[in-house]
């Protein structure tokens, strides 16, 4: 017998903590689905929506490294994602049953501190990368002050600042963090496998938060130095529940119960 399923795609995918996430909800909320982790490469991108649009059980999936953007040419863009953000990482079939791409990245970076009143407040940003155009729609939105993108190629930086219409400026790698009440990290330095961020955050006030997207390794050397200066920390299991939650209530018209999420993170971190 058939049973209603989503699923996590890209090319590799065996890494992937998306299936871990879902089937822990799946499980806790007793739901009779299931999610999976599918290998795709980019030529088999358009065959692949083909045969979900046409399987009843599929539910949806979510995208990552390298689809996020090339899935737009094969779903419809309903909130015009391709304007904004550029990328999608989550299709779901619309109440009428037909598919729609959506970006739930951005809302997920934003839940963990959604508290906080960042209005006219300097961040900086490492990274100009896919994952950084999340986090700046998201600070656009909430209308942050200067902007600081340090980066690899500012360039990029630089149409990421035009792009999202945001006051700023763009530095090296090595240049001085302004002083930020929150920094994020959006890029793959401090990744597993990945050269090291070294950043002096010495320029940074006492209540700035320091915030790194990456989640493999959880505490990254980044976190690291800001625990050491005594400045509060959010690590990239937030994020990465945060886009996963809001996913799951589109695939599974439920809401994932948030209050396990303890369990969750040290089922992840493992
Ligand atoms: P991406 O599009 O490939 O961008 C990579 C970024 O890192 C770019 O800014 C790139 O600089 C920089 N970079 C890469 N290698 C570098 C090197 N050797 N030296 C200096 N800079 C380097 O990747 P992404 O999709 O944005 O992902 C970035 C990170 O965010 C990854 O670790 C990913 O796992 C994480 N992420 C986490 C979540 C979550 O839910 N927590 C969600 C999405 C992504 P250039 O512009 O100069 O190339």
């Amino acid at each position: 017998m058939s049973r209603p399923y989503a699923e996590v795609i890209g090319d590799p995918i065996a890494h992937s903590k998306s299936p871990l996430i879902h089937r822990f909800w799946l499980d806790r909320l007793k739901i009779e689905a299931d999610y999976r982790a599918t290998h795709v490469a980019a030529d088999a991108l358009g065959v692949y929506f083909d045969e979900r649009r046409r399987d009843r059980d599929w539910r949806g999936c979510n995208i990552t490294v390298p689809h996020k953007e090339a899935a737009l040419m094969h779903v419809p863009d309903p909130g015009g994602i391709r304007q904004t953000i550029g990328a999608i990482n989550t299709v779901f079939r619309d109440e009428t049953g037909e598919l729609a791409g959506t970006n739930t990245d951005a809302a997920g970076f934003w839940s963990p501190i959604s508290a906080l009143d960042l209005r006219d407040k300097p961040v900086a940003v490492v990274g100009a990368g896919g994952a950084a155009r999340a986090v700046l729609f998201a600070l656009a939105r909430v209308g942050v002050g200067e902007v600081t993108i340090l980066n690899r190629t500012p360039l990029k930086g630089a149409g990421l600042l035009a792009g999202f219409g945001l006051k700023g400026k763009v530095l090296p790698l090595d240049g001085p963090l302004p002083p930020a009440a929150l920094l994020v990290n959006a890029s793959t330095l401090g990744m597993t496998g990945q050269p090291p961020l070294h950043l002096d955050l010495g320029p940074l006030p006492d209540d700035a938060i320091v915030y790194d997207i990456v989640y493999s390794p959880l505490q990254t050397g980044l976190l690291q130095d800001a625990d050491a200066r005594g400045l509060d920390t959010i690590d990239g299991l937030e994020m990465l529940i945060g886009q996963a939650a809001l996913a799951f209530e589109l695939f599974f018209d439920a809401e994932p119960p948030r209050q396990h999420d303890d369990e969750l993170r040290e089922l992840l971190a493992r």
